[in-house]
């Protein structure tokens, strides 16, 4: 027992020293879409998204028995869920290869060189020969029900404090559905997204605080968008994250959408692990062991027909069942505290959510519920019922016979499992940073050769074209500009900008000055932005463009700065004639002028007279000067002239 004595503090209070006392572990999973024309084994078009369709197919993913292999929990569970699954197709992006009636085409090779170059970056092994394997998906979210799936690399690395991160792999593989609702025993997809090149990066659980997690994502995360070959935006990479905590069980969270919500999320996870051990504890000093757990159901509608509890009598009125479970032994246990305000019911209700397909919350009742149920005769009638003592916890789950069924036996089968410890399951990140139960986690053998695809060397020519365009290392880039002191804020958005090769010549060649180079490429045109202006229009050729005039003496540091706002706002550069920057005094005429055309018009609101000549001055010189000078020197015009 003295060996779980912590107990989680909030989550800004916990420091590192807190996780190392519960041996925090976590690694990352990183899925990330690369950016080809076409899908990877077929010749689709990829990163076309609708939510138009033309046709839905309707399939029923119910593994048989013989495919549940040994003890596979995954394919068991979804055998249990009975699920019928909808596919909705648009013909623009889907052909008869993604719904398993073509056999694959050869593998993308865009993909497979950008794959292959970021494997290089990542430090790994790369192979010599790929090898096309499926790995089994048994949720629907691939018609196939099996990714294709390739290893391109391994044993890899990345710097990270004054360690080094292991990479344990990268694979090339294929995306899955996009999930557009699970309601009762209907799941429906999207198939658009189905077949698209994507890399999974996977790190050896080397990460050691929540913090840290998320550090390392970001750095695979600028890594990887450093080759500008990748797709961005929302979906295009997702993390999942694993965690476990010393005693504990390596559990995943899907699905992880932004790197800053990982500290909390991991967090949560430690602390519902540790949680659970505490329990078992509890359990075990109870003398309830897997051996000796012992629980029982019973159809009670008949006891609850009258109860004026609404969940339970909006059931029974439609001709749902009523079973109750009895958990011998566990009095209380179902409010102890797995998350931040998350306890054991939870756990429970998650189960007979996915398992039963009981969707509608609430759907279970127990009598440990400080809250207003079921009155105190029908808990009565209940534990009679099962023959329960006061020592014990009664459960009931609501739904269809056989789904109330289903229910009843997953409630005993989730509070046996703590008798154990921490279930292997994969879990869904939830928005106030606790997580839910989504799947038991598959075994480790839903992977097997493919067939339909011969191994495919990779050859030393193709990985010499692919080191020659790849970037230098972000981390090698950052050091270079801190060793030149640039601006702490420029350091990290340039090294995985695409003028970062620019930057160098800049520097390096041109003999530009560090700071201000960093500057006007990454700062300035932030600042353009918010003018309004589109910096855009400021291409890379441009940029050079500018920069020579500057080289050449042409212009000076603010011609630069001008430059750049005179082809925002109106696009071309005209380098045989370099912008200048209007002198106070051709303000002042330029001022003079509008006076002189508004001179005709009668204008009584001061005010109004002082907007419209500062606007009329702006529309040339836009770009040129800040809008507040203007204003400045059209006042100091209309005190002379009022
Ligand atoms: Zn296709």
């Amino acid at each position: 027992m003295s060996d779980r004595d912590f107990l989680f503090k909030p989550f800004p209070e916990m420091t590192d020293a807190d996780y190392e006392e519960v041996g925090f572990r976590s690694g990352l999973e990183i899925h990330q879409q690369l950016l080809t024309e076409k899908k990877l084994f077929c010749r689709c078009p990829a990163g076309r998204y609708s939510e138009t369709y033309d046709a839905e197919i309707l399939r029923h993913m119910r593994p048989t028995l013989s495919e549940l292999g040994e003890y596979d929990g995954t394919a068991l569970m979804e055998f249990k869920t009975k699920k019928e699954i909808i596919y909705r197709i648009n013909r623009n992006t889907v052909c008869t290869y993604e719904m398993d009636d073509t056999p694959p085409f050869m593998i993308d090779e865009p993909a497979l060189d950008i794959s292959l170059g970021i494997a290089m970056l990542y430090n790994l092994n790369l192979v010599d020969e790929l090898h096309i394997a499926r790995k089994q998906y048994l949720d629907g979210s691939i018609p196939t029900g099996f990714q294709r799936t390739t290893i391109v690399g391994v044993n890899g690395w990345i710097p990270y404090k004054d360690r080094r991160i292991r990479i344990v792999q990268l694979g090339l593989e294929e995306d899955a559905c996009r999930e557009v609702s699970d309601v009762g025993h209907r799941r429906t997809y999207l198939t658009d997204r189905l077949g698209m090149p994507l890399i999974e990066t996977v790190t050896a659980p080397d990460m050691r605080t929540p913090q840290e997690v998320a550090d390392v994502a970001q750095i695979c995360r600028r890594l990887v968008r450093s080759t500008d070959r990748v797709r961005t935006g929302i979906g295009a990479a997702r993390e999942d994250v694993n965690v476990s905590v010393r005693g504990g069980t390596r559990v995943e969270i899907k699905g992880v959408p932004r790197i800053p919500r990982i500290p909390l999320l991991t967090y949560s996870e430690a602390m519902r692990q540790w949680n659970l051990l505490r329990l078992r504890d509890e359990l075990h000093r109870r003398g309830i062991t897997a051996e000796t757990f012992r629980s029982d159901f019973e159809d009670v509608t008949k006891s609850l027909q009258r109860t004026s509890y609404r969940p339970v009598r909006d059931a029974l009125e439609t001709g749902f069942v009523a079973n109750g479970v009895v958990l011998r032994g566990f009095r209380g246990l179902l409010n102890w505290q797995t998350q931040t305000n998350t306890y054991f019911s939870r756990e429970i209700s998650d189960r007979v959510r996915v398992v039963a397909c009981l969707t509608t919350l609430p759907n279970i009742v127990h009598s440990d519920s400080a809250s207003e149920t079921l009155a105190s005769a029908e808990w009565e009638a209940v534990r009679r019922a099962l023959k329960a003592t006061r020592d014990d916890t009664l459960v009931i789950v609501w739904g269809s016979k056989e789904d109330a069924k289903t229910g009843a036996q997953e409630i005993a089968i989730r509070a046996k499992e703590a008798t154990v410890g921490i279930p292997s399951e994969t879990r869904q990140a939830l928005h106030d940073g606790t997580n839910g139960f989504e799947r038991i986690l598959p075994g480790p053998d839903r992977m097997y050769p493919d067939t339909d695809l011969p191994p495919k060397k990779v050859t030393e020519e193709r990985l010499e074209r692919i080191r020659k365009s790849l970037p230098v290392p972000i981390w090698t880039r950052e050091s270079f500009y801190h060793e030149l002191h640039i601006p702490e804020d420029v350091v990290r958005p340039l090294a995985v900008s695409r003028l970062s090769g620019l930057f160098e010549t800049l520097v390096k060649d041109w003999k530009v000055g560090p700071t201000f180079a960093s500057v006007a490429l990454i700062q300035f045109p932030k600042r353009l932005r918010k003018r309004g202006l589109d910096p855009g229009r400021v291409t890379e050729a441009i940029f050079k463009d500018i920069f020579k005039l500057y080289k050449d003496g042409k212009i000076s540091r603010d011609g630069v700065y001008l430059a750049m706002s005179e082809v925002a706002a109106n696009s071309g550069l005209d380098a045989t004639d370099p912008p200048t920057v209007p002198s106070s005094a051709d303000i002042e005429a330029l001022v003079r002028r509008a006076a002189d055309r508004l001179a005709c018009l009668e204008i009584h609101n001061p005010p109004k007279r002082e907007h419209i000549l500062t606007g009329l001055v702006m529309n040339e010189v836009r770009g040129l000067v800040e809008g507040s000078a203007v204003t400045a020197q059209v006042r100091e015009f209309l005190k002379e002239r009022p």
